[in-house]
């Protein structure tokens, strides 16, 4: 067999405690044997970047970005050396870098920093002298030197750019699950893994709330047609392969369906109905970073109109703070929230070309007395915004009717 070069990344959950590191020793070791050249890219701990967070928080509940990048970092350097330690013990050659150290330059926008360049030299003089080369994920450095992170899951991004950069055979991304489901096993137990999904069906499932894979890293693998085999590091067998285009029958419409519950609605009652109304809340809220997702307003009668929108449950506070002052602002009604809702879409790149599978959705959600209060549409997703309570319902009546059950 040929010399391959894998890139390998290991997520938190794979990393979580001492056996689990020396489980993924064995697995790196193994393939490392074979002959290939093996990089490795490690998350940090279980949930040490939830904890680290936290403890800047009880220090602090205004961090500075680059302090918090120093912070942060220090997860991955933790799970870097202590797996080169155990692939030592196994007497595997290997050496560990934080992403500095293997010139991942960044820019300098903290806590979600952009690869800008990545350079390869030295990772390709340690695969020369036999070791294998395992490297921090989600971290990188500016050019002044200053540490930074690459957003959350970054170490996707990490993984993804490497294999890029030093045109790796494979990209493999080892998580807790084996590979994508057509929606979440843990409520509908007959979800099936899927063996290939294409970029962009993976990219709508990643922002819809299938919490997979880090979406940027998905854009880069899609960018430069990275293959990625998502597989679990719990088990020996093959997940699934994240590609541009996937060999499947023409029949299929629907290929996933994902539920994200991490939203709020928001809702500006009463609104003047004139040019630069909407520029103007929407521009606030973006000034104040909270990012808006779907965004409904309804024609208007009596020159006034209700806006709704959602935002991420975290950006709630400062968005009905903002939005309170605005309605004031512009002469604007009441402003209402609501927690409880979940957002339910369907995925998949047949439906582009297939017009009805709307009505087929709405269609399955009233036959189960779902009220949708909200809808967007991509090419290749449907999405509502529906009652918390029956999310789970939603999400089995929609698993079966579009025939991923079977
Ligand atoms: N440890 C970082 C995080 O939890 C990066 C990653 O896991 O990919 O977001
Ligand atoms: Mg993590």
């Amino acid at each position: 067999m040929a010399k391959k070069l894998i890139v390998q990344k290991f997520g938190g959950s794979s990393v979580a405690n001492v056996e689990r590191i020396q489980n993924v020793a064995k697995r790196v070791a193994d393939y490392k044997k074979k002959g290939n050249d093996v990089v490795v890219v490690v998350s940090a701990l279980g949930d040490t970047t939830d904890e680290l967070i936290t403890l800047a928080g009880q220090v602090t509940n205004e961090p500075s970005e680059r302090e918090m990048d120093m912070l942060l970092s220090t997860g991955e350097q933790i799970s870097v050396a202590l797996l080169a330690m155990a692939l030592h013990k196994l007497k595997c050659q290997a050496i560990s870098f934080t992403g500095a150290q293997v010139g991942i330059i960044t820019d300098k926008s903290h806590t979600r920093a952009r690869i800008v360049k990545i350079n390869c030299d030295k990772i390709k003089e340690e695969l020369k002298k036999g070791r294998v080369v395992i490297v921090a994920g989600f971290q990188g450095v500016t050019p002044e030197q200053d540490i930074t992170t690459l957003g959350r899951g970054g170490s996707d991004l990490t993984a993804v750019a490497l294999a890029k950069e030093l045109s790796a055979d494979e990209c493999e991304i080892y998580t807790d699950v084996e590979g994508i489901y057509t929606t979440d096993p843990r409520i509908e137990p007959k979800a099936k893994k899927l063996a290939e999904i294409t970029y962009d069906e993976m990219l709508e499932m990643a922002s819809l709330g299938a919490q997979v894979m880090q979406a940027r890293s998905i854009e880069v693998a899609k960018k430069f047609d990275v293959p990625i085999h998502v597989r679990s590091s719990f088990s020996a067998n093959s997940g699934t392969m994240i590609i541009k285009e996937a060999k499947r029958m023409e029949d299929v419409l629907v290929n996933g369906i994902t539920l994200n519950k991490g939203e709020a609605k928001i809702t500006i009652c009463d609104v003047p109905d004139k040019p630069g109304i909407a520029a103007k809340i929407f521009k606030e809220l973006a000034l104040v970073g909270v990012s808006v997702d779907m965004i409904v307003q309804n024609v208007s009668h009596l020159r006034s109109t209700d806006i709704s929108f959602t935002v991420n449950k975290p950006g709630l506070a400062k968005g009905i703070k903002i939005t309170k002052s605005l309605a004031k602002e512009i002469g604007a009604g009441e402003v209402l929230q609501d927690e409880d809702i979940a957002r339910v879409s369907i995925v998949g790149v047949g439906m582009k070309s297939h017009p009805g599978v709307a009505a087929n959705m709405f269609g399955t959600l009233a036959k189960e007395k779902i009220n949708i209060e909200m809808i967007s549409t991509s090419d290749i997703s449907i999405s509502c915004i529906i009652q918390k309570k029956f999310a789970e319902i939603a999400v089995k009546a929609l698993h079966e009717e579009f025939g991923l059950s079977k």
